[in-house]
């Protein structure tokens, strides 16, 4: 879902980037502070529309920096724990740290998830520390860190939710694995607590929305819906990463992939080879060196009175154009490829050759096989 996103720096390292629905937030949060906070503030009853928006433009600003900030406290204890953070994305739920694998300890996890909302706690105090040093003073900074104040330790507060995959659902599951040492079992009671919040947050919604709440009702039902599915979502993943831990490339990939000359007519490939052999894939060589792959699917998409004329090279996916895998690599970081590219197939290659292919259907039987034995 935030795999897009524009890329607007890099701090301490790690790439920040702005996905769409950012743009939605920013200028809501913009509108509401100059049309609605700023105006009803008595000291700046004399402030002109622009002042307004001028300031409410710079509070929205600083207050998506301290979101970041929240979101970098987490990215920077996990690179000192030495995991891999690929990219901080904000969007219209605040932000979110990608790390492209899971805490390794109890410890770890811990000090990871609590960094974020202790971040935003010292940003709210340092700002009610500014507000309550010059609230005798008309100037914009006292209606400035006092809402800001409050909306960190707000975006603290929510945060730190027992439920995960929120850092307060992290922080009770690194409370459960430290103690029960059973990381999937910690997960589960975690994603329950999640789901449990969740449901709590619609119900409350609709309870609301009965009072005539029915702004504050849906959002609260919206937030909730939202909790339930990360909730169920993260445990399934973690569920799915728990079973492929361990397992490599080597152990799925077919090695049903015979070699073909690049030179050779789909006629030729059809009559000589897949109604051969059987095989859907071929591996498009021409001096030992490894060009592409051809399948049956690329075939079908070619015109039938097309096949005497057209050439396997000009039909085939270039092997440099495809996510390729290594016979060793972990079956995760596979598993990522197909899922993330939606593409059917990685080849994987050793020493440039194509020694075998990744389907995602074996892949998938894989997966299936493994979560209905249990093991
Ligand atoms: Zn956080």
């Amino acid at each position: 879902m935030f795999s897009g996103g524009i890329p607007i720096g890099r701090f301490f390292g790690i790439e920040v980037k702005l996905h769409w629905s950012w743009f939605i937030i920013f200028l809501w949060i913009t509108w509401v502070l100059a049309t609605d906070y700023f105006p009803s503030v008595d000291d700046y009853q004399d402030w002109s529309t622009a002042t307004c928006w001028v300031i409410g433009s710079a509070t929205s600003i600083l207050f998506f920096v301290s979101v970041l900030a929240h979101e970098l406290a987490h990215s920077l204890v996990a690179k000192a724990a030495g995991l891999k953070v690929s990219a901080i994305t904000l969007f219209i739920f605040g932000g979110v740290s990608q790390l492209t694998e899971e805490p390794k300890s109890p410890s770890v996890e811990f000090r990871l998830a609590v960094a974020g909302p202790g971040t935003s706690l010292a940003i709210g105090a340092a700002c009610w520390g500014i507000f309550f040093a010059t609230r005798y003073s008309a100037s914009p900074v006292v209606g400035m860190t006092f809402w800001l104040g409050y909306m960190n330790v707000i975006l603290a507060a929510f945060n730190m939710i027992p439920g995960f995959p929120l850092d307060g659902g992290r922080v009770l599951r690194s409370l459960i694995w430290w103690r029960s040492r059973n990381l999937r079992r910690s997960t589960r009671i975690a994603s329950i607590v999640g789901r449990g919040f969740g449901y709590l947050f619609i119900f409350g919604g609709i309870a609301l929305v009965f009072i005539s709440q029915y702004a504050t009702g849906l959002s609260l039902v919206i937030v909730g819906w939202i909790l339930e599915n990360a909730a169920a979502g993260s445990y399934r993943q973690m569920a799915l990463q728990d079973i492929l831990r361990g397992h490599k490339v080597s152990e799925v990939m077919t090695q049903d992939c015979e070699v073909v000359p690049s030179t050779i007519t789909l006629e030729q490939l059809v009559n000589d080879h897949i109604l051969v052999s059987g095989r859907r894939c071929y591996s498009v060589v021409d001096f030992g060196r490894a060009l592409g792959l051809v399948t049956s699917h690329d075939v079908r998409a070619v015109e039938r009175k097309l096949w005497p004329v057209k050439t396997v090279r000009e039909i085939m996916t270039p092997i440099d154009k495809m996510r390729q895998a290594r016979p060793d690599d972990d079956l995760s970081s596979v598993m990522y490829l197909l899922m993330e590219q939606g593409v059917e197939q990685v080849p994987v290659l050793q020493d440039s050759n194509v020694v075998g292919i990744v389907w995602r259907d074996s892949l998938l039987t894989f997966v299936h096989l493994r979560s209905e034995l249990g093991i």
